[in-house]
């Protein structure tokens, strides 16, 4: 398996619109662009689930996305979690992540 040269870790931040608990999940991006907009908008959020009661997000939920850049050593040890998280595949071929 090869890597693509840039990783981040990226954490979410989202209230469940059932239950109003806040689900925070933090995970890995490797990825070959290093530009974070491109990086937010291929975040799969429809993937996104509450942690406590498990209801899918609903669209039009608020997602707090927050991208930290670095090794994935460095990720780990701030608490950032390896496997990576669920990319959309939607857009697949339009913008390389
Ligand atoms: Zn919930």
């Amino acid at each position: 398996m090869t890597f693509h040269p840039h990783w981040f870790g990226v954490k979410l931040e989202y209230v469940c619109s059932l239950c109003c608990i806040t689900s925070v999940e933090m995970a890995v991006i490797n990825s070959k662009t290093e530009d974070l907009d491109k990086i937010k908008s291929r975040i799969d959020r429809e993937s996104l689930s509450c942690q406590h009661c498990k209801a899918p997000l609903g669209h039009g939920t608020e997602v707090d996305v927050k991208i930290v850049n670095g090794t994935p050593e460095y990720l780990k040890s701030l608490g950032f979690q390896i496997p990576i998280i669920p990319l959309s595949q939607r857009r697949k071929g339009t913008d390389k992540i």
